[in-house]
């Protein structure tokens, strides 16, 4: 921010303070062209918002400061800081405005970065890779149209072979299921 005046159609002058110092940005239009020159003075820190007067050849910044009142005086582009009053008959006092400095005098401060967005997480038990495809719960792999699918060991155990073999109700001994008779004690087989 700034306090800003047009001291002559066209030119604009911008005045703020910085710690010690004071910026003075002259910005005119001439052609179509924005044209800045920043100056900074030595002035102090002022006490109070600066006065503008506008002479014919630019202008006069009359500064309150710690010090005591300093004058910058504007001819032209030239820049000169007095500790007196320059001797202008024809000082007009000017009203300013408190606006935007054109040029980003001090550092801004980093416009804060977006905040990160964290990694999407895999998912953990499959994955897609184009057209192929896996997933771990149970094992399985597809590829295209081919499917390769592994069940678990305890799952393919659970159920024994259909052709259960027969044992002799009367002395225990295996039997063939096509048998009769038991081979062992000639008792004769149900079924
Ligand atoms: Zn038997």
């Amino acid at each position: 921010m700034a306090y800003a005046t047009e001291l002559h159609p066209g030119q604009s002058c911008y005045v703020h303070n910085a710690g010690d110092q004071t910026i003075v940005t002259l910005a005119s239009a001439a052609s179509g062209q924005q044209q800045q020159a920043s100056t900074s003075l030595a002035t102090g820190p002022w006490t109070a918002p600066p006065s503008f007067y506008r002479t014919h050849q630019g202008g006069i910044i009359q500064l309150a400061t710690a010090q005591g009142d300093r004058y910058i005086y504007i001819q032209g582009t030239s820049l000169q800081l007095l500790a007196a009053p320059p001797a202008i008959a024809d000082a007009q006092a000017v009203p300013f405005q408190w606006v935007d400095d054109p040029v980003a005098t001090p550092m801004k401060p980093m416009s804060s970065m977006p905040p990160m967005t964290p990694m999407q997480p895999m998912k953990p038990l499959s994955m897609q890779m184009g057209t192929m495809q896996m997933s771990m719960q149970p094992m399985e792999m597809r590829m295209g149209d081919m499917t390769l699918r592994a069940e678990s060991s305890s799952h393919a155990a659970a159920s024994p072979p259909s052709s259960a073999r027969r044992f002799c109700s009367q002395c225990g001994a295996p039997v063939q299921p096509s048998d009769r008779f038991c081979a062992a004690c000639g008792h004769a087989l149900g079924g």
